[in-house]
């Protein structure tokens, strides 16, 4: 691994775990449906195009990504795949998305049309997925206006749907019944456009917990995200798949103090030395990188090992933890912490472990949330 020279804290990701996991969901998906990878975010703060590459190894189809830039990047990286932009862009980019061959969600006409005149005027077809709205309320076409709106865009010969699809709200909760009126409304929906004699393309609705828990609504192709970085999208899919975490986010100690008792530390001096013989080490990692302020004085790190408490507010780019080291009692970590010691706050270090659920936990948050922040600022490094 190729650590940055200039900062010390990074986030190491395990491209070998992001491989495993992504066979793990097609060999769900197979025989009938194919593997759509989500790398929006870039990719939940892994890396877009390196996630992307090592899920084409682990038998990925297609992707999907949530803006015309992040679509925009796979292209020069060279992924040849189909990509799929999970919402409907501004008109202006239109040309973009032709030029890049990247299918947009499509769900209002005055978009769908002025999609199908720019690939027309550069001799092109532009492929498009319907979005449906089944009852999320957020994007898509009502259900039952599914077939109406088809036959609003449908002359145009610059578009082609090449899908049709719908997101769940409860897709992780067990037995939930508006679960099943989203499915009830999509079948229909896709019914109804079939029955007025047009083509839906591939059909699509089941995200990480729908492809683990819904199997019978997989249809042409389920949309992973979540899982594909070994995150449990909630505490139903568990047991049913066994998924190892890409991420772990490290850095190393750049001062370490023993300062008197009753000294304060940090921002608004929220944590005083309360004996003797407290270390104070400082990490250059803060809330500019993804590490929220709300787990100020709340949050662990390992360090060699051993659990230490953070103590003080996070800085925005930086924070400090304790560590007990008074010759009388017993030693804690078992030898003084000291400039450059690795910090995981994130990740395994010796039998100790710190997940992105445990800091969602405490910041009252999901462990999406968590990870897409890791990527905002800090340096990857993959192995
Ligand atoms: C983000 C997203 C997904 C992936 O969801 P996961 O829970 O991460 O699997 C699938 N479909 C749509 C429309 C999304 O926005």
């Amino acid at each position: 691994m190729e650590y940055p020279k200039n900062r010390w804290a990074w986030v190491e990701v395990d491209l070998g775990a992001v491989r495993r996991n992504t066979r793990l969901f097609k060999a769900m998906c197979e025989p009938d449906a194919q593997l759509m990878c989500v790398v929006k975010a870039d990719a939940y703060g892994h890396g877009a195009v390196e996630c992307a590459r090592a899920m084409l190894a682990g038998g990925a189809d297609q992707f999907a990504v949530s803006t015309v830039d992040e679509g925009v990047e796979l292209r020069r990286a060279g992924v040849e795949q189909p990509i799929l932009l999970l919402s409907e862009p501004p008109v202006d980019s239109v040309r973009t998305l032709v030029r890049n061959d990247i299918m947009p969600a499509v769900y209002t006409a005055e978009f769908a049309l002025a999609l199908g005149e720019c690939a027309a005027s550069m001799g092109r077809v532009a492929r498009y997925h319907l979005a449906v709205d089944t009852g999320m309320t957020r994007i898509g076409v009502r259900w039952s206006e599914a077939a109406l709106f088809r036959h609003e865009i449908d002359f145009h010969r610059g578009l082609e749907c090449a899908g049709t699809f719908t997101h769940f709200a409860t897709a992780d909760v067990p037995g939930d019944w508006d679960f099943e009126m989203q499915k009830k409304r999509f079948a229909e929906a896709v019914r109804s456009v079939r029955e007025a004699g047009m083509e839906c393309g591939l059909v699509h609705c089941d995200n990480t917990p729908g492809t683990i828990l819904h199997p019978e609504v997989h249809y042409d192709m389920c949309r992973a995200g979540i899982g594909l970085y070994g995150l449990q999208p909630a505490d139903s899919t568990r047991p049913k798949v066994d998924l190892t975490p890409a991420m772990s986010v490290r850095a190393r100690v750049t001062r370490v103090v023993e300062p008197e008792v009753g000294t304060g530390v940090g921002y608004g001096l929220t944590y005083r030395v309360p004996r003797p013989h407290t270390q104070v080490a400082t990490v250059p990692v803060g809330y500019a990188d993804g590490l929220s302020r709300t787990l100020s004085n709340r949050m662990e790190v390992l360090v060699r090992g051993e659990r230490c408490r953070q103590v003080g507010r996070i800085c925005m780019d930086q924070f400090m933890f304790a560590v007990e080291v008074n010759p009388t009692r017993a030693f804690r970590p078992s030898r003084p912490v000291e400039y450059g010691d690795v910090v995981t706050i994130v990740g395994e270090d010796g039998g100790e472990r710190i997940t992105m659920d445990d800091m969602a936990e405490l910041r009252d948050t999901i462990n999406y949330e968590v990870t897409c922040d890791f990527g905002l600022r800090l340096q990857r490094v993959y192995a």
